[in-house]
């Protein structure tokens, strides 16, 4: 089949969390199939871009309401990804540093959905597959079908994946110029509570709609931030799968970011060696449980919790533990990570930005993984913990509860806890601490949850069956 994605996102190119490690990854893994899966995203100013060498596939222009301009679309060169990379340029409003952020993202993200659809127009034949990523790629399905300009592509077959439905793109109908001319008729296609939703918008519009995770599938019928009724509505097409890891680049025996590897029989030795690497670097003590934090420092994965839930774990376990967070977001919750560096000088540390190599040696050289998200989708943090042999400290909600069986049951490996409160967060990591005196008990979590197939091999089926079901 030849599947297209479309997405925002995609590692190594420009990634910003999951959806590009996952649209990194899903095609590589279509293509070892036997499928001919190719990528087309927005060209960032990234170095991926100026590192690599690209040829032009096609030019083009449209126009954003009044606004005329000219596209290209570029190839690069020596698929070295295992997958076709198109990138879409369209100067002044694509080629920036940023993925997201500007005030003109609606703009943006509407040009480049209407040059994706001016270009799969001119094909001479149709691809089996559109398959669309969240909210930034929400109004293709809808231009697909009602655009008079894209009316060759109205039969073609679309599945949207929800990685996140809090962010649904909305703006005002004012902006329903920029759409070009479509069937004024199926305006509620468009609309979800008087704005233009681009995520409500793929929901109504996509052939098929999935999730990254079952239990994510689930709870979007009672908190999808106002989608709740079409959700309940749409429930006949949706289907939750869960995200895979791309285990040749999360792999702790060849990991590119290490100097120490490891495999699942040296599991212990091997960790240790890189936690004193960390440790060292952060003036952290290695003979203590160390305890990471990795992501973005927003309310979703209720980061704001973690500075008082760290001191208050500190206080009464009087230091037996360290703590290590990578993150970047809200700048109070970044502010007062940043405030406890001198204070808790040894037993705390933070790194505040965006540091690929530094979060593998992290996974590799943690003892625990902190997760108390209040919302977690799929969440890939966990399934590269247990990859590296690091035990999941999680709240039980979306895809942590799908894939981290806790402790205390029969085969488990992690540590669950029900609310995203600093009560049971700093009650996990006391948990934790208990266990990680207990070393044959480590040992054998970290080898059974290596052990854990996440890989796409399995995922890649059911994404196949999901388009055969559409054809
Ligand atoms: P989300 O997409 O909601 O941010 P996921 O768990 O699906 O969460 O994916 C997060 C991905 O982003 C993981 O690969 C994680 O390692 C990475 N990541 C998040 N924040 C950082 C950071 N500050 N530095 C490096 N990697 C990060």
């Amino acid at each position: 089949m030849e599947i297209i994605h479309i997405s925002a996102e995609c590692y190594p190119v420009a990634k910003a969390g999951g959806l590009g490690d996952v649209v990194g990854a899903l095609p590589k893994y279509q293509c070892k199939a036997g499928h001919i899966a190719k990528v087309v995203m927005p060209m960032y100013r990234t170095k991926f871009l100026y590192e690599n060498e690209w040829t032009v596939d096609f030019k083009g222009n449209a126009n954003l309401g009044s606004w005329f301009f000219d596209f290209t679309i570029i190839k690069e060169s020596t698929n070295k990804l295992g997958f076709d990379l198109f990138l879409v340029d369209i100067n002044g409003l694509l080629d920036r540093q940023r993925i997201y952020g500007y005030d003109d993202d609606s703009e943006r993200f509407t040009a480049f959905q209407i040059a994706v659809a001016s270009w799969m127009s001119s094909w001479e034949h149709n691809p089996d597959v559109v398959h669309c990523h969240d909210h930034h790629t929400g109004l293709l399905p809808f231009m697909m079908q009602y655009c008079y300009d894209f009316k060759k592509l109205s039969s073609v077959p679309t599945v949207f994946t929800i990685h996140n439905a809090q962010y649904q793109g909305w703006m005002g109908w004012d902006k329903s110029r920029y759409i070009p001319r479509w069937d004024l008729w199926k305006r509620g296609m468009l609309d979800w509570a008087d704005s233009i939703n681009p995520l409500a918008s793929a929901i109504k519009c996509a052939t098929r709609v999935t999730t990254v995770s079952w239990s994510y599938m689930e709870e979007l019928r009672f908190h999808s931030n106002g989608l709740e009724k079409l959700f309940e509505y749409e429930r006949g097409k949706c289907i939750g799968i869960l995200n895979g890891i791309d285990n040749e680049v999360w792999n702790p025996e060849t990991d590119k970011y290490l100097t120490d590897h490891y495999s699942v029989k040296k599991v212990t030795g091997g960790k240790q060696k890189n936690k004193e690497s960390l440790c060292q670097q952060f003036s952290l003590d290695p003979e203590k449980p160390l305890f990471v934090f990795i992501g973005r420092l927003v309310g979703e994965k209720a980061a704001e919790i973690l500075p008082d839930a760290i001191k208050t774990s500190l206080y009464y376990t009087q230091g037996a533990a360290c703590f290590l967070v990578l993150g970047s977001g809200d700048p109070e919750v970044e502010w007062r990570f940043t405030e406890m560096i001198e204070p808790y000088k040894g037993s705390f540390n933070a790194v505040i930005g965006y540091d690929e190599t530094l979060s593998h040696r992290m996974y590799a050289g943690a003892d625990f993984l902190l997760m108390p998200s209040r919302v977690e989708p799929c969440g890939l943090n966990q399934m590269y913990a247990m990859r590296y042999g690091t035990v999941p400290v999680v709240r039980s909600t979306g895809g942590l509860q799908d894939t981290v069986v806790d402790m205390g049951d029969p085969e488990g490996f992690g540590i669950r806890f029900n609310h995203a409160s600093i009560h049971d967060v700093e009650y996990s990591i006391g948990r934790g601490i208990a266990v990680y005196q207990d070393t044959a008990h480590m040992e054998k979590m970290r080898k059974w949850m290596m052990q854990i197939d996440h890989s796409w091999e399995s995922t890649v089926d059911q994404y196949t069956q999901v388009y055969e079901s559409i054809q």
